[in-house]
């Protein structure tokens, strides 16, 4: 797969500061990946956006006046960490709140949630409004939702109009709102999509069949069907999308976005189309949108995006606008100025850095329980069971997800043991503080904060306690279990992690009267037993649950990842047999 690029794990950063020198209008950190704008302190309520990389010009592309103050970047297709999200809060709050705009996908919703409530912790006034307008995803109340797709592009749009004409943090959510219940989007592609750090396709659409219904992370989408002239595209898209709201009652905005790899000449061919079949339908399009907005890396195909909008509305899609994607009349930032941090905070609560005697951690276990020195083998097995597997979790995560399970976890475990060893803790809750944090700041997606609570519920449990016999582990196993479902709000037999976390908490309480070996090694059973019990399971959490019924027969690249975990746990005990 040909692409230009250097190294594929640095694509973020070089193409952050390939705009940072082309657009000097933005101010780019590049160490929290964020985009600022350069020069705007001006006193108004304060856009965020952010996501996964890969979607280019959203969300970077749309800072400027009149629409975002500052936009996250992820790894590709991963969304950011809450501690980047919290900085990017810090650096654009100047007290008259911030609106978060999320795209409804569980890692994003999570990250952002997480941030969302740190920055509430510290005062500041912070709404969110999740997008979900992909009318693709059927049986969106047995899933995690609908997928927020090209809306975001006019909600940023229209939400940083008013933001920057001085209206109020409840109004400006509410007109967010307002755009989330009025724009449907649907989609199509002609190919798959390569992610640079796997350098194949994430799916095989062969020459003649396109997807309908398609995501923007190479997600499936509704079905397959032949190929199809554009007439015929179009009059798909419209078709569904008109099925799901009636758009006959109001002047409609409409977004013809090309996915990344398809000419614009095609997309006006489309956008032709559109425009007819839906003037024969009685709506009627007063403003358009035609370009690439919203990509999908190397994708080809395009989605179509319909708002109903009323007269203030737009008056906002019209009010100027000079971003480095979106650019319309004279755009004049409001005047009064405050300072802006030129650092962000970071997050609070990060793992401090304890020097303690190195011998004390290689303390082994008295014979029934695991010390403060096996734990910490756990996360360095752990780290290199994953690593190992990396290849295989992201194939899992291709077939079902959207193919960065493996680089995901691999890379915040390998995070969390390197800061482990440079930090030392020395008590189960600061391990697991170290481990927790670690995940939830280097892993983003949903696995990240999953994960992350887990370690540091389980450290939060262990408090005080010198060794854990089964009991204990039980209990803190248990702790850990318990923060997952609350985070993610799952529940064991929805196709993930939990369905390997929650038969080991099972069997680990069972086995309190146990040897501690005993007790491990049903355990570690217990955990590949279950995962591979998703294959058969239906998601209905993640992103697995746009596939519905078609994720049977796969297995679920969380619950492959998180019996890796258990049988780390396992290996570090056996060691001192
Ligand atoms: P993303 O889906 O954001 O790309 P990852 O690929 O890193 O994140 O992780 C996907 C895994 O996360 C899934 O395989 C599943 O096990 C787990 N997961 C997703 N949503 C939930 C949830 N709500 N509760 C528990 N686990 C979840
Ligand atoms: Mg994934």
């Amino acid at each position: 797969m040909k692409k230009l690029i250097n190294d594929p794990r640095n694509v973020v950063t070089d193409a952050l500061r390939g705009m940072s020198v082309a657009h000097t209008q933005l101010r780019i950190d590049q160490d929290k990946r964020i985009i600022f704008r350069a020069s705007a302190s001006q006193k108004k309520v304060a856009l965020v956006s952010g996501g996964g990389s890969g979607h280019e010009p959203l969300h970077g592309g749309f800072v400027g006046t009149g629409m975002l103050d500052a936009a996250v970047a992820g790894e590709i297709f991963t969304s950011p960490t809450p501690d980047q999200v919290s900085a990017a809060i810090a650096g654009v709050d100047g007290g008259q709140g911030v609106l978060l705009i999320i795209k409804n996908y569980t890692g994003d919703v999570l990250n952002f949630e997480m941030a969302a409530e740190l920055a509430q912790a510290e005062g500041v006034q912070v709404e969110s409004v999740v997008v979900n307008d992909d009318v693709a995803v059927e049986d969106s109340s047995f899933t995690a939702g609908r997928r927020g797709v090209g809306l975001t592009v006019l909600l940023e749009k229209i939400a940083g109009a008013a933001a920057e004409e001085g209206q109020g943090l409840q109004q400006v959510t509410q007109i967010a709102q307002q755009v989330i219940e009025n724009g449907r989007s649907m989609g199509v592609a002609l190919s798959s999509v390569t992610l640079p750090a796997v350098g194949k396709p994430s799916f095989d659409l062969p020459d003649d069949e396109i997807e309908m219904g398609v995501g923007i992370h190479g997600e499936p989408g509704r079905h397959r069907i032949g190929m199809k002239d554009a007439h015929g595209i179009a009059s798909d898209l419209v078709e569904a999308i008109l099925a799901d709201l009636d758009f006959t009652d109001s002047p409609v905005i409409a977004m013809l976005n090309g996915m990344g790899a398809t000419p614009l000449i095609e997309l006006y061919v489309m956008y032709g189309e559109v425009e007819r079949l839906l003037a024969e339908r009685g709506v009627r399009v007063v403003r358009n949108l035609v370009g690439n907005y919203i990509t999908s890396l190397d994708m080809a195909g395009c989605s179509l995006t319909l708002l109903r909008a009323d007269d203030e509305l737009l008056r906002l899609w019209d009010a100027p606008v000079a971003t480095p994607a979106l650019t319309r009349g004279e755009a004049t930032a409001a005047t009064s100025s405050f300072e802006r941090p030129k650092t962000p905070a970071t997050m609070k609560g990060k793992p401090e850095v304890f020097m303690k005697d190195e011998a004390r951690q290689a303390e082994h276990a008295s014979g029934n329980g695991i010390s403060i020195g096996m734990m910490k083998r756990w996360i360095g097995i752990a780290a290199e069971i994953i690593n190992d597997n990396q290849e295989q979790l992201t194939e899992l995560d291709a077939t079902i997800g959207d193919a960065d399970h493996g680089t995901n976890i691999s890379r915040g475990m390998t995070q969390a043991y390197a800061t482990l060893e440079k930090s030392q803790p020395d008590s189960f809750t600061e391990i697991g503080k170290t481990v927790g944090m670690s995940l939830v700041s280097s892993v983003g997606g949903a696995s990240g904060p999953l994960y992350g609570t887990f370690f540091l519920r389980f450290g939060q449990e262990t408090a005080g306690i010198e060794e854990l016999d089964v009991p204990t582990l039980a209990a803190a196993f248990r702790a850990g279990v318990d923060g997952v479902r609350a985070r993610g709000k799952a529940e064991a037999g929805e196709k993930t992690m939990l369905d390997v976390l929650m038969p080991v908490a099972d069997v680990l309480e069972a086995y309190s009267d146990a040897q501690l070996h005993d007790a491990i090694s049903a355990a570690r059973q217990a955990a590949f037993t279950g995962r591979d019990e998703t294959v058969d399971m239906v998601a209905k959490k993640g992103r697995a649950s746009y596939l519905g019924e078609r994720s049977i027969g796969h297995m679920d690249p969380g619950a492959a990842s998180a019996a890796l975990i258990v049988d780390a746990l396992a290996s570090a005990v056996e060691e001192h047999r």
